[in-house]
């Protein structure tokens, strides 16, 4: 099986290749970069508009060089698209592509929810069963677990996504978007002041230490000290309501998606907390944890396999889309 991906929920305008019987996964990606603030939804749908026809074309030709068929035949079996959770004006210009190209190429359709496919693709580099997932991206953050045909919220943030307070504080400090790495540089020099921690069973809250880390910013506390401790704070509530997740599914896996998931401080914390309690921890390689169509390519080829594909009249995309709402055709019956 050989998926073309297309991503393009918020910043990145993404197209990928999977094949299923090499695993070779090749991606190309253009970021939209704000000039100032942070991500402007209408600036980033005519990002997506700009990019996407080129990554689309240039994993297309390479899908048709590395195709081993007639030249009648269609280079890829299906062309999968992330559907949402994301921005409106971006996921409308993703769908038009995708329903687009399936056209084209006479190949069906999959519609990929964004969530499940940064949970679907560590699952998948890992090779873990049946894992719980800290989905740690920018406008999210969630731990998942399978449990009776669906991927089920165990626990979220009941305000912002993690990245998306980390930056909000990076502009505060008038430090450009993304920042989420500078605020991992400029912790390794910080030392700790105290913030808020807000952990409500698996639930957790982000808007109240912001606040805080800002005041202290402006009260004079030195940057890097309100790093260094935003850091410990936000990354520890995350481990803590891992290893809650861990504890009530009984599973020792623990996969991490997610932009957030570059950071080594976070992965640090999740790996301790995983060799203490005799679990297993696995973070996929850098590629595949921000928004990248090879998350959405892969998930796709096992929808595809599944039988799991979109009439292009029910293929509408959604903003709102949660993990929740996926019936998992994918996974073998003995999982279910
Ligand atoms: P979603 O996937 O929820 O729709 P998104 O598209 O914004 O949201 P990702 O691409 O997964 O999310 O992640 C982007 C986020 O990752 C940004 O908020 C960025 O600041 C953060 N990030 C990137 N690198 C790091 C890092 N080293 N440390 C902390 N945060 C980081």
């Amino acid at each position: 099986i050989r998926i073309l991906g297309i991503e393009g929920t918020a910043w990145a305008a993404s197209a990928a290749l999977f094949d299923a019987e090499t695993d070779d996964v090749v991606i190309e990606t253009d970021a939209y970069q704000p000039e100032s603030g942070g991500i402007h939804p209408r600036e980033a749908s005519e990002h997506m508009h700009d990019a996407i026809p080129d990554v689309v074309g240039r994993i297309l030709e390479h899908a048709r060089e590395t195709h081993d068929g007639p030249v009648s035949e269609p280079p890829v079996d299906a062309v999968a698209f992330s559907r949402g959770p994301g921005l409106g004006p971006c996921l409308r210009v993703v769908g038009t592509a995708a329903r687009a190209l399936s056209q084209v190429l006479e190949v069906p359709l999959v519609g990929v929810n964004h969530m499940v496919a940064h949970l679907e693709i560590g699952r998948h580099t890992s090779g873990f069963d049946s894992p719980v997932c800290l989905n740690a991206s920018g406008a999210n953050a969630h731990l998942l677990a399978y449990r009776n045909g669906r991927y089920r919220v165990l626990g979220e943030t009941m305000d912002t996504g993690v990245g998306n307070s980390i930056d909000k504080f990076t502009r505060h400090v008038g430090w450009s978007h993304p920042g989420g790495p500078k605020v991992e540089q400029a912790a390794k020099d910080g030392e700790y002041v105290d913030l808020p921690y807000v952990v409500k069973g698996m639930d957790f809250s982000f808007s109240g230490i912001m606040s805080a880390a800002k005041q202290r910013y402006d009260e004079g506390v030195p940057v890097e000290d309100v790093c260094y401790s935003l850091q410990e704070n936000i990354f520890s509530m995350l481990t803590e309501v891992s290893e809650r997740a861990l504890s009530l599914t009984g599973s020792d896996e623990l996969v991490l998606g997610g932009g957030v998931g570059h950071n080594a401080r976070l992965r640090e914390m999740l790996a301790e907390m995983c060799a203490q309690r005799g679990a297993e921890f696995h973070a996929p390689e850098p590629r595949f944890l921000g928004d990248n169509a090879g998350m959405i390519a892969v998930l796709g080829a096992k929808m595809y396999a599944a039988g799991d594909t979109l009439a292009l009249e029910e293929s509408h995309v959604d903003p709102n889309f949660r993990p929740d709402q996926v019936p998992v055709t994918w996974r073998g019956r003995s999982e279910r």
